[in-house]
C-alpha cells in the first residue's frame, strides 16, 4: 500500500488541494509529491506535508490505466503560491476535521444508553466514550464469534437464532454487509472521514481513507478484526471495566 502521506498539520498553514493528478499504475509515491509540486510550481521541498483525499481509477484509454487523485498540502508561503498558480486543479480547502459537539453545562444523571451494538451503536459508543461519557450499549445478540457460528449453522442446517444471525448481534447488519463503505457523500462536518480512521485504527485497510469506492469485503468483516477492534476500542476508549456481549461495553466518567 501507499502511504497516505504526512496526517501531521502544519501550524498556521491552509491546506490547498489539488485535484485530478493522474498517474499511472505502476507509479512511485514520490512521482505523486513531484506531480503536485510541478503543478503549484514549487519545488518539492516546499511541500511541508501532504495527504491523499480521494483515488480513483481512469480505465476509459485502454491499456493506459491510470490513478486520478486528490491531494492535500500544505507549503510553505502557501498565499504566495495560490496567487502564483492559476489552473482549475488547485484550490485553498477549510479544514473538514471531525469535532465531538461542545460539552453541555449540567451533569448527566445517569449514563446514556444506546441499543444496538451495529455500525452506528459502536461508533457513537467508542466517540462518547472516548470524551468520558459512561455509555452503556445494549445489544440483543451475540457477540460476532458466536454469531458467526449460529450464521454458518443457520446456512448449512437452517436453524434461525433470532436473536443471532444477519442482522441481530455484535456488529448489527455491517458484520455481514459487502462492506462497500459509501455513505455521506457530501462530508460537511467531517463525520463520514472519522468513521473511515476509527475503522483504520480497529485494523482495516488504510486506502478505505482515500478510495473512491472504499470497500472492506464480507470476509475482512468475518475474519472479525475490525468489528472485535472496534468492540475493544470502545473499552480502550473508556476505562476498561466494561462487560461484553448481551450487556454493556465502555465506559468514561462524565456522567454525573
Ligand atoms: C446482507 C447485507 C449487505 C449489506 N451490504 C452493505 C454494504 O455493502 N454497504 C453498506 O453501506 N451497507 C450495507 N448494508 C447495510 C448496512 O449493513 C446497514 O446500513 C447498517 O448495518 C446499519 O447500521 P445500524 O447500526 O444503524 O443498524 P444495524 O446494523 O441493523 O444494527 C442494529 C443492532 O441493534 C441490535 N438490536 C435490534 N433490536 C434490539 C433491541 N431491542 N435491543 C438490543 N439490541 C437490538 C441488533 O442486534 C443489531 O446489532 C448491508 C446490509 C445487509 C443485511
Amino acid at each position: 500500500m501507499m502511504d497516505t502521506g504526512d496526517r501531521g498539520t502544519v501550524r498556521g498553514c491552509r491546506m490547498i488541494r489539488i485535484n485530478q493528478i493522474k498517474l499511472p499504475l505502476s507509479h512511485r509515491q514520490e512521482d505523486l509529491i513531484y506531480k503536485a509540486a510541478g503543478i503549484l510550481r514549487v519545488a518539492p521541498d516546499n511541500i511541508l506535508s501532504w495527504q491523499i483525499v480521494r483515488r480513483s481509477i481512469d480505465a476509459r484509454k485502454k491499456p493506459d490505466i491510470m490513478f486520478v487523485y486528490s491531494v492535500d498540502v500544505c507549503v510553505k508561503a502557501e498565499k504566495k503560491v495560490l496567487s502564483g498558480c492559476r489552473s482549475a486543479q488547485v484550490q485553498a480547502v477549510a479544514d473538514t476535521a471531525y469535532t465531538f459537539p461542545a460539552e453541555g453545562t449540567e451533569p448527566l444523571r445517569h449514563r446514556p444508553v444506546i441499543v444496538g451494538a451495529g455500525p452506528a451503536g459502536l461508533i457513537c459508543g467508542y466517540l462518547l466514550a472516548g470524551h468520558g461519557y459512561c455509555p452503556l450499549i445494549l445489544e440483543r445478540g451475540k457477540c460476532v464469534e458466536q454469531r458467526q457460528a449460529d450464521v454458518e449453522r443457520f446456512w448449512r442446517e437452517g436453524v434461525l437464532d433470532t436473536s443471532s444471525n444477519v442482522q441481530f448481534g455484535e456488529g448489527g447488519a455491517g458484520t455481514f454487509s459487502d462492506g462497500k463503505l459509501n455513505t455521506l457523500v457530501k462530508d460537511r462536518f467531517g463525520r463520514n472521514k472519522e468513521v473511515l480512521r476509527i475503522l483504520v485504527e480497529a485494523g482495516a485497510p488504510g486506502e478505505i481513507l482515500y478510495d473512491a469506492k472504499p470497500h472492506i469485503g464480507t470476509d475482512i468483516l468475518c475474519r472479525k478484526h475490525h468489528t472485535m477492534g472496534r468492540r475493544d476500542q470502545v473499552r480502550r476508549a473508556g476505562d476498561g471495566s466494561a462487560a461484553v456481549g448481551r450487556g454493556s461495553c465502555g465506559c468514561g466518567n462524565r456522567a454525573g
